[in-house]
């Protein structure tokens, strides 16, 4: 009996192991299968790292890749225009969708398993501005960007210099033409901000120093701050908060900005979400930075953007977008919806959540100011009838290279609800330059939207 009493109590023993493996199993199935599928070393759904199934499309279902023949859009130029989107067969663009997507372009589900035929991934991106923004930027290195502030829809992401990933060149190391040419500048690169910085010093005037918008300010065209002389291209003369902005004059943000303190700025600098790295649709952007000099003058520089000043252009339009939003936007996505290749089941990828910035007052005093900048000094044609509001900035960067082009803000409109950042690098002028160009990308958003 003893023996007989011991087998059972052992049969039971390996009964409970079994059953505690099954559901260990299916637990780790349920969990963990999706990541198995798109592990790229998974022979049916990957060649060479290169998702086979599936397609990448524009808002509007146009094709940007189709991964089972591993062919792009017909349209050359579209494909140059989405080269940092979409991504390259050699994946060396690691911010893009062919890199960040696969799960999505597999369509795994545990039932189904990858048999469906992948998924068609709509990105938020409108083709017809993304060619726009690419030939306006020309053959230029730099970045343009549009999104929807209250819905979050990034319509327009453009890096260059790009090249076609359908005919990818080879390209020899230090070869100048190819510049970073594997970075999304839109996500992953920080620059000198230059003037677009002097919003978030105009914020931080309203709120810490009372009475700002009621003074009158004199520029004799340079300021002498502890033995550093900051200049304006020429004398400004006598001007109120408003016109201060619109001239863009140096001499009165380097004054505010020591007024201020570095203190201060960098905390206006960071509620502006500046110096925070932030995610799209899970794709990382870079941090910007703020340095907090004990140097009046390096303080001065700041407050006018320079010294050691960064911002990330993706994190900058999203800042406009919040001014637009009177204190709050939607954060910027990319990934619109996934439907099924083979079924019509959809997937929705939902939005991305709320950035809160400086208060509704503060943010409608820049509202005003941003839009006197166009109507005084920007030129309202080149807008047609769109109420834009914006900032130019012209970023020195050292090395006797031409400066920086930057023109970033909003229309603020709820018919025509976007937000834009246009950089060109070493351009020269930014009203000019990267106005002209962000000007080119709008009259084509209000054509089309
Ligand atoms: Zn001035």
């Amino acid at each position: 009996m003893k023996q007989v009493k011991q087998r059972t109590l052992l049969i039971y023993i390996l009964l409970l192991l079994f059953l505690a493996g099954l559901v260990l199993y299916s637990v780790r199935y349920a969990v963990l299968s999706g990541r198995w599928a798109s592990f790229p070393g998974n022979a049916g759904a990957f060649d060479d790292g290169v998702p086979v199934l599936g397609q990448i499309v524009d808002r509007n279902g146009e094709i940007l890749f189709d991964a089972a023949t591993g062919s792009y859009s017909d349209d050359g130029t579209l494909r140059r225009a989405t080269l940092h989107a979409v991504g390259d067969t050699a994946r060396n663009i690691s911010t893009s969708a062919l890199q960040n997507f696969e799960k999505q372009l597999l369509n795994y589900n545990p039932v189904t398993g990858i048999n469906g035929g992948g998924g068609r991934v709509y990105l938020t991106l409108d083709s017809r501005l993304q060619t726009a923004a690419y030939e306006a930027l020309d053959g230029a290195k730099g970045t343009i960007g549009v999104y929807n502030y209250q819905t979050g829809e990034i319509l327009c992401m453009v890096s260059t210099p790009a090249f076609d990933p359908a005919d990818p060149p080879e390209i020899a190391d230090g070869d100048s033409r190819y510049d970073g040419v594997y970075l999304n500048r839109f996500l992953s690169s920080t620059f000198t901000p230059g003037s677009v910085f002097k919003v978030v010093t105009a914020a931080a005037a309203l709120e810490k120093l009372e009475g700002v918008t009621d003074r009158t300010f004199r520029c004799t065209g340079s300021v002498d701050i502890d033995g550093d002389t900051i200049t304006c291209p020429y004398v400004h003369g006598t001007m109120d908060f408003y016109e201060a902005m619109a001239n863009s004059c140096n001499c009165v943000f380097a004054q505010l900005a020591v007024e201020l303190g570095g203190e201060t700025m960098e905390q206006y600098a960071r509620a502006a979400g500046l110096l925070e790295g932030h995610t799209v649709s899970g794709i990382a952007t870079a941090a910007g930075a703020y340095a907090v000099s004990t140097a009046n003058s390096e303080v001065g520089w700041s407050g006018v953007g320079q010294y050691e000043d960064l911002v990330n252009p993706c994190t900058l339009m999203t800042m406009m977008g919040a001014i637009a939003g009177r204190g709050s936007a939607r954060e910027p996505y990319l990934l619109e919806k996934v439907t099924s290749l083979g079924t019509d089941l959809t997937h929705a990828t939902g939005s991305a959540g709320k950035m809160q910035l400086w208060t509704r007052d503060t943010c409608d005093t820049l509202a005003q100011m941003l839009r006197n900048n166009v109507t005084e000094t920007y030129g309202q044609s080149r807008f047609d009838d769109l109420p834009v509001c914006a900032k130019s900035g012209t970023a020195e960067v050292g090395q006797g290279k031409a400066p920086h082009s930057w023109f970033a803000g909003f229309v603020d409109s709820d018919t025509l609800p976007l937000a834009f950042v246009a950089l060109v690098e070493n351009g020269g002028g930014g009203s000019a330059v990267a106005g002209s160009a962000a000007a080119q990308v709008l009259r084509t958003a209000a054509e089309i939207l």
